[in-house]
Order: C-alpha cells, then structure tokens, then sequence
C-alpha cells in the first residue's frame, strides 16, 4: 500500500518472490509458461497499448524473438510471473529523433497493434495506472542497470546475470554485484508563508520544483537536506522531517522528500547548480499548481515534489 496514490511509481501490485530467483530451473519454466507476462523495453522505454495500458507480451511474442539480454523475473500475480525484457538493439525503420526532455513519440514495432508503442516513461507515467506504473518503473530502473554494468567493478572481467536479473556475477573474482539505488534528497523548505523553489536551466521554460541533490557518503539524510539547501541557495535549515520516498528511475534514484524548516531567507545562488530559486507564497503556489501563474509551472502531477507542495499547501 503506498502512502500516497498520488505519487507515481509507488503501487508496486507484484509479489517480488525473491525466494524463487535463485532457483534457475523454476524461472526457466516460468518464462515459458504460457500464462507468464513480459514486459518489452526497448531504450528504457515501456511498450505501452493505444489505451495506455502496459502492452504485455506473451513467451511466444515475436517481439521475445529478438536479441535480448537474461530476462528479468519482476515477480507473481497470484500465480502469473511477470519478466521484464530489453530489446533495446533492435532498430526502428524510421529513426527517432534525439530525444527530448519530455519525449512524447510513440516508437511502434510492425508486430504490434495500431497505437501500441514505446513510450518515455517521463510521458508514459501519468498515463499509466498507478501499478503499472510502479511495474515499468522497476522494469526500467533494473535494466539499465544491467546496461551499464556490463563488467566487473572490482576486476573489470564481463560479469554475468544471475538470480533471475537480480544480480551479476564476476566469473573471473567471484564478486557478486546488485542493482544499484542512488538516494536523492527533495525537500521543501519552508519559512513562514512561503516556500523554497528553484529551477535547473535543462528544464523545460518556467518549469519549478523543490531543491534536491544527491546524498554523499557518510551522511544523514537530514544533513544532506541542510547541505544541499545550503549549497545551491545558501539558506540554512534547522528542524528537517521525512515525509515521503518514490523510485525514480532516470536512471536509478530513490527521491526521499523531506520538509525543511529554514532559518534564513536570503538567496545567493550557485550558478552551477540553479538557474533561478526564489520565496514563493502558498497563495502564489496554489495559482502554479492550478496551471493560474503565467511565469512558473510547478512540478507535474505524480512528482514527489508535486506531492510536497500539495501537502503543505493542504497543511498536512
Ligand atoms: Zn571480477
């Protein structure tokens, strides 16, 4: 059960089994078991239906006949294993175009259905339900993965999947690795009737959101909060609490949304790292949210940030 519906990528609906992973034979039958479900990736992005359902694909799909990787075992619906599959090698007949910040092109492959196609999930999460979306999410973040941890961290020999996708194992030294999660803190700080917001330049023109950074070694996620606030605007925080987390996965980020007290207000910003950061009254964020503001637009509806901001604004 999530702690928000709100939140995309949050209802994982699958049992994850992780006690059947280690058994190849098991998962062998699994995956050609006529009733099993794949989920077909190709470049991280989802194969979604014309009606934005995920478009599931059965062992005998042709789209499972194409060079893939080990499938990944996401887990069962009662007893329907579900797989996750890469076929990000194939190549579309009509290139696509470089990719966008919010990428709105469904990529088809001949053997699907009209309107059937590959969607960003950055597009695709909003449309999907709230499970499904939580099922790519977790498809996307323990793929590429896979992608970009071809070789051995400790001895640089190719390594090999292993537990049904759940790790890879260095045939050369013996080192096992498992997928990777990067926690990111994002924080709303708050002082008095106003809130923290800021914009990276990548963004789309006029999009804002709540300060957010990687944590580091070593460090509380409290302190990561006061850190990162304190870096990019130079505004110090006092009392911090954790409010909510979502996987993110572009790539592999775990966003831990927080709330910050702050206890200064004057902004000198980091260049660097901000565009612009700014005091924003509830009055004038709820105009953003309600799409009212002609100069600012709030994060997205599924966003975590989006989640902090409607919080506070309800004052929960
Ligand atoms: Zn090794």
């Amino acid at each position: 059960v999530p702690d928000s519906p709100s939140l995309a990528f949050t209802s994982y609906p699958l049992d994850r089994a992780g006690h059947l992973r280690a058994d190849s034979s098991a998962v062998a039958r699994l995956q050609d078991h006529p009733d099993s479900r794949y989920l077909v990736l190709w470049q991280g992005k989802p194969l979604i239906t014309a009606g934005n359902q995920i478009a599931w694909a059965g062992p005998d799909s042709p789209l499972l006949a194409l060079p893939h990787p080990p499938a990944v075992f996401l887990g069962l619906l009662g007893e329907v294993a579900h797989f996750a599959v890469d076929i990000s090698a194939w190549q579309p007949e009509i290139p696509p175009d470089p990719p966008a910040f919010f990428d709105l092109t469904r990529i088809t492959h001949p053997s699907q259905a009209e309107g059937t196609g590959f969607v960003d999930l950055r597009a695709a999460m909003t449309l999907l339900s709230p499970s499904e979306s939580a099922i790519a999410a977790t498809a996307k973040g323990v793929l590429a993965w896979h992608e970009i941890h071809p070789f051995c961290a400790r001895c640089g020999a190719a390594s090999g999947v292993t537990h049904a996708g759940w790790q890879r194992k260095c045939p050369s030294c013996g080192a096992e690795h498992f997928p990777r999660t990067d926690p990111v803190v994002i924080m709303l700080i708050t002082h008095g009737n106003d809130t923290l917001i800021g914009r990276n330049a990548a963004w789309p023109e006029g999009m804002y959101s709540c300060l957010a950074g990687f944590m580091e070694p070593g460090e509380t996620i409290e302190a990561a909060v006061r850190r990162e606030v304190f870096e990019e605007t130079r505004v110090t925080v006092g009392p911090v609490t954790y409010r909510s987390s979502q996987p993110w996965p572009f790539p592999a980020s775990l966003m831990i949304g927080c709330h910050g007290q702050a206890l200064s207000r004057d902004i000198t910003l980091d260049p660097v790292e901000l565009q612009d950061a700014f005091w924003i009254s509830r009055e004038r964020l709820m105009h953003g949210l309600a799409g009212l503001d002609s100069q600012i637009k709030p994060s997205r509806p599924g966003t975590i940030a989006r989640f902090l901001m409607e919080s506070w604004i309800a004052d929960r």
